[in-house]
């Protein structure tokens, strides 16, 4: 047996406004905190990027000190709980490093309108949570007391123990993240390897399967004229508010329906092998974006413009991170030229894709679907790595790879 996180939705019933009002004022609180942060560090951050400063300190005990000090200077502040507000430090702390590593900017600020609400009850505070009845459970928040939870879908972890919990105000209402600690039973390998070629609406496998995305333009229309009619009308208005909410509500709508999918569509695919072979993800996206392929500079320039490259970028993350904490084993292999080379006789060739959905292989007459012809070559691109190392099908747990060597 291994332990992993994992996290359960829930939502948050209508409580009472003391309650109510508490826990905004903890999100207030973080937001403060982190503004406060992002201030005290902006000028040494830019002194040190311009080669003046020294380096500074990112980590979460060095801001603690200076928390300790902000806390007792905001009266207001004593009376909110303090664990919840300096889990802030954490995220902050996470933030900067990655600012000063160069891997993102300087911290953005957190404004009252822009940002969602949301604050964490982090283990160190004991997350507890009881069972009321079969639909209901009940949090308990520090300083505020206990609220009511129903779980939105997904399996509640009966074993497992609560770790931790974000809590997050949508515009509508609060839900609750909970993650929990469990026990998972390590997935037997039945030594099957799929390739799996991951496209704007559909998924193809090496075993022919396809896994189309919920038809969704209906919805992603009336999204698009919601920001529309928002755009023009005034600010502060009841009516831009009315749309507001009803803007929510299908951007809701639309992520459930992608997140379900991938979820069932990743479940369904690791049920049938125990490793999975994907494309490296960077080339993967820089293949899908508005440039045209590496193979095909320009092509489809047209249609891929309109794609939303960091739509692509988080859903084409999260099925790759479904299907590793779901499969045994995930592979990632460079992309290039597996839509152009033939899976039966290895020729590759820019004339074997006659269109975009059909391979016809101009020197051995193979013919196929494009995408599982795709899928195909990768799966025999892992397996070329998995022989390769010479360790055969490893029945090593959960672990990803980045084959650097294509790349
Ligand atoms: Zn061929």
């Amino acid at each position: 047996m291994a332990k992993e996180i994992r996290t359960v939705e829930f939502v948050v019933l209508p409580t009472t406004k003391t309650k109510a009002r508490k826990m905004f004022q903890i999100a207030g609180a973080c937001r403060y905190v982190w503004n406060h942060f992002r201030e005290k560090n902006l000028a040494d951050y830019q002194a040190f990027k311009n080669g003046k400063g020294e380096k500074p300190k990112t980590s979460y005990f060095s801001l603690g000190v200076e928390f300790t000090r902000l806390r007792h200077e905001t009266q207001w502040m004593l009376e909110l709980p303090a664990n919840p507000i300096k889990h802030t430090l954490k995220y902050f702390a996470d933030a900067l490093k990655e600012a000063m590593e160069g891997k993102k900017g300087f911290p953005k600020p957190r404004s009252r309108k822009k940002t969602a609400p949301s604050f964490t009850i982090p283990s160190s505070a004991g997350v507890r949570i009881r069972k009321v009845n079969k639909k209901y459970s009940s949090l308990l928040i520090p300083l505020v007391g206990w609220v009511t939870l129903a779980r939105r879908g997904g399996v509640s972890y009966k074993g497992g123990t609560p770790k931790q919990a974000v809590l997050r105000h949508d515009g509508c209402r609060w839900r609750a993240f909970v993650s929990y600690e469990v026990e998972v039973e390590e997935k037997m390998d039945n030594r099957e390897v799929l390739g799996v070629d991951m496209n704007i609406r559909q998924i193809a496998t090496s075993d022919g399967h396809f896994y189309f995305l919920p038809d969704l333009e209906k919805k992603e229309k009336r999204r698009k004229w919601y920001q529309r009619k928002m755009a023009r009308q005034i600010k502060g208005s009841n009516r831009r508010k009315d749309t507001k909410r009803k803007l929510g509500k299908v951007s809701r709508k639309i992520a459930n329906i992608r997140k379900d999918w991938i979820h069932q569509t990743t479940k369904e695919i690791s049920g049938k092998c125990g490793t999975v072979v994907v494309e490296y993800l960077k080339v993967k996206n820089m293949t899908a974006s508005a440039k045209g392929t590496i193979e095909n500079p320009g092509r489809n320039v047209k249609q891929k413009a309109g794609l939303n490259r960091a739509m692509l970028d988080t859903a084409f993350g999260k099925i790759r991170r479904n299907l590793e904490y779901k499969c045994g084993r995930v592979i990632e292999v460079n992309p290039a030229y597996t839509s152009q080379r033939c899976s039966d006789c290895g020729h590759t060739d820019k004339e074997n894709r006659k269109n975009q959905a059909r391979f016809l292989c101009v020197n051995c007459g193979f013919a196929s679907n494009a995408d599982t012809n795709a899928a195909i070559n990768i799966r025999r691109l892992g397996m070329a790595r998995l022989h390769g190392e010479g360790s055969g099908i490893s029945t090593v747990p959960a672990n990803r790879e980045i084959d650097t060597r294509l790349l």
